[in-house]
């Protein structure tokens, strides 16, 4: 059997003669391969110290985009569970928390209600606000709380040549520990070394400290031709690339052969996951057939594209929830939430979209009746404000529209960089279009 007691002597040493005892350390956990080696380490680690000397706490993160591969959703909150019960059972000091994108950055109501495009490795809008800002928020809190923080990773060098890249770049020798660029946080790295034919050596022969096997682990692997998808904390982290435990909607990737893989191996259920995946990258290649020619900013040029038109995201969502209509009678999965739903709403109504209401849709493809009027209602009441205060230039309707929708934009990405340049843009072409 492999022996890695040596990283446990080197964990206990950290987790008892740290110079800070009160640090909380924070496991990021994506329910992969690797984190979960990690955490069967630590947690291992941790039992051979006294109780009695237990008394830095230590969080397990796990962050769900909302657009995660279904079936892994599944896999990884059944591990949740059981990792928190046994924690519990075991009287470890060990909380699981998990972590989601704000509403406002959901990938839907970004690509849908905002009409951002597909990502692609140009253009990956995503990442940082379907998986970096939730986790810094958690890690941020957790400073707040404590002073510092510890962040464990399970990445290593074994995993791929870039992570190696990586990992020496910021590996300081003889110290355990690196700085992390939020203030107070280090990063610890303990199985950096493992390569990968260990790591599933020891997962394959060794059962997790919190119940059941690795069995179903190892199959999803098997079946899903899949490598890791880390908990990604900071732009250092390479793209979930190539094939990866990730979001389902990815098109940065041109091929998903994790979902390929999985619905090969008889999960012919997320063919219609595959098929919406597919439309995207459509729409986003073909610009002239999807795209609006104006950007938000105003601003109108030959090789640079405005948001999504009106029709492409109601084409958008009408697929998705007619996935979601079968899906969800035989797996029991949500697509999109009401919530995204209504914000959508929200958007397509600053847009001066009025044509097409989202429960209309909603309605028709399920033949149901869900009321969105609450919602509806108040930003109708804020058009007819809007109209009426422009009655005289009715075309202010849409710059005063485009003017809020910048500020909102930039406001959210709490950076207003770009913002007085956006507006400009936008004031010069009304000025233009003026004089036209
Ligand atoms: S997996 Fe793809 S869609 Fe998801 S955050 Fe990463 S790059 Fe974006």
């Amino acid at each position: 059997m492999l022996n890695l007691s040596h990283l446990e002597h080197e964990i206990i040493d950290q987790y008892l003669y740290d110079e800070n005892p009160s640090r909380p350390w924070i496991v990021g956990f994506s329910g992969g391969k690797d984190s979960t080696l990690l955490l069967q380490i630590v947690w291992n680690s941790l039992k051979k110290i006294e109780p009695a000397l237990r008394t830095r706490s230590i969080y397990i993160v796990c962050n769900d985009t909302l657009v995660e591969n279904p079936r892994i959703v599944k896999f990884i909150q059944k591990t949740l569970d059981k990792i928190q019960v046994a924690a519990l059972d075991q009287e470890l000091p060990i909380i699981v928390e998990q972590t989601i994108p704000k509403l406002n950055d959901s990938f839907w109501v970004r690509l849908i209600g905002l009409g951002y495009p597909a990502p692609n490795k140009f253009y990956r809008w995503c990442t940082e606000r379907l998986k970096i800002n939730p986790t810094t928020r958690l890690i941020k809190e957790k400073i707040s709380e404590n002073g510092e923080a510890i962040i464990l990773l399970g990445t290593r060098s074994d995993e791929s040549s870039n992570r190696a890249a990586s990992i020496k770049r910021h590996e300081v020798k003889g110290q355990r520990l690196r700085k992390h660029p939020l203030p107070n946080a280090y990063v610890y790295t303990p199985i950096k070394d493992i390569s990968t034919n260990e790591l599933w050596q020891y997962l394959n022969q060794v059962p997790p400290p919190w119940g059941g096997t690795h069995k179903e682990l190892v199959t999803l692997y098997r079946n899903a031709n899949s490598g890791d998808c880390p908990l990604v904390i900071d732009d250092s982290t390479p793209s979930c690339g190539n094939s990866r435990f990730g979001c389902w909607v990815c098109t940065v990737v041109n091929k998903d052969k994790s979902m390929e893989g999985l619905i090969d191996n008889g999960e012919e259920w997320m063919q219609p996951l595959a098929d919406i995946r597919n439309f995207l990258i459509e729409t986003r290649d073909n610009p002239e057939v999807w795209r609006e020619k104006r950007r938000r900013s105003g601003e109108i040029s030959d090789n640079l594209w405005g948001p999504y038109k009106f029709e492409t995201r109601v084409e958008i969502l009408k697929r998705i929830l007619k996935a979601q209509k079968v899906i969800e009678q035989t797996e029991g999965i949500e697509l999109i939430t009401h919530q995204e739903m209504v914000l959508i709403q929200y958007h397509w109504f600053r847009d001066c979209f009025f044509k097409t209401k989202v429960s209309d849709i909603y309605n028709r493809i399920f033949k149901t009746q869900i009321d969105m009027s609450k919602h509806d209602e108040k930003f109708k009441q804020e058009e007819e404000l809007l109209k009426k205060s422009c009655k005289e230039e009715p075309k202010d309707v849409q710059l005063i529209q485009d003017l809020l929708a910048l500020q909102k934009t930039k406001t959210l990405m709490i950076k207003k960089r770009g913002l007085q340049a956006d507006i400009d843009n936008r004031l010069n072409q009304y000025l233009k279009e003026l004089k036209s």
